[in-house]
């Protein structure tokens, strides 16, 4: 398992310095987020020996047990919720994770702002943004972001960093290019407003190279790490 998860790693950053050096990216601008959502806490332990301490999970109740499993080995990781959330769901979300990424409206982002605790720094927040225009998809509409963005950047307890997309799968590159370069306009329009975003959370296993190309700070991926999901 651990050296599975080890060569696994070392293939993904591979990937992911050859999409940097390939589109003029500096050294080390992407991060790496692995998605351990339905995968045992044995296999994040296995991962962060390997030296993975970021992961992102979908499903809170799931992951709040690995954590409390994860506990008692007292590994400082970082946790980042990356799934739908539910209005009643948004406490345990503010108290016990570093990022959330699927912040889709206003309303969620004025309870993790209100339930963030003051002991912890604020809440690292990405808007997710509907790229595809897919009904079934969530995401907040492009018409409705500037003014949304902005309410959120004035939020003290937590901190807008950027924006996120899961574009419509699709295998060709040029395709994926595009929906990734859609973001990255939204988010340099934001910045051109005066709002200061640092991360552009998009890529996953599928499609890494691409969101690289079109400014990724943050790839998220699963099944390229722990193989592909039951
Ligand atoms: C599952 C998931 C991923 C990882 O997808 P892979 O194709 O397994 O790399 C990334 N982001 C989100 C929001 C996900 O739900």
């Amino acid at each position: 398992m651990t050296c599975d998860f080890a060569v696994r790693l070392e293939a993904v950053w591979s990937r992911i310095r050859a999409a940097e050096a390939r589109f003029q990216r500096p050294p080390g601008s992407v991060r790496l987020l692995a998605v351990s959502k339905t995968q045992p806490a044995t296999a994040i332990a296995a991962a962060a020996a390997a030296g993975q301490y970021c992961f992102g999970e979908n499903y809170l109740r799931e992951t709040l047990d690995k954590m409390a499993a994860l506990a008692v080995q007292g590994m400082a990781l970082e946790w980042h919720f990356i799934g739908p959330i539910q209005a009643n769901k948004t406490r345990a979300i503010a108290e016990r994770f570093a990022w959330v990424h699927s912040v889709d409206r206003l309303k969620i982002a004025e309870r993790l702002n209100a339930q963030r605790p003051n002991h912890l720094p604020p809440l690292n927040i990405c808007l997710q943004i509907n790229i595809s225009h897919e009904p079934s998809k969530h995401g907040l509409e492009e018409s409705e972001l500037p003014a949304a963005a902005r309410a959120m950047a004035m939020l003290p307890r937590i901190r807008l960093r950027g924006l996120m997309a899961i574009p419509a799968p699709t295998l060709e590159f040029a395709a994926q290019r595009q929906s990734f370069a859609q973001v990255r306009h939204l988010q340099e329009r934001l910045i051109a407003a005066g709002l200061q975003l640092d991360v552009l959370s998009m890529g996953m296993s599928n499609d890494l190279e691409a969101a690289i190309a079109e400014g990724s700070t943050l790839v998220r991926i699963g099944a390229a790490l722990f193989g592909p999901r039951a």
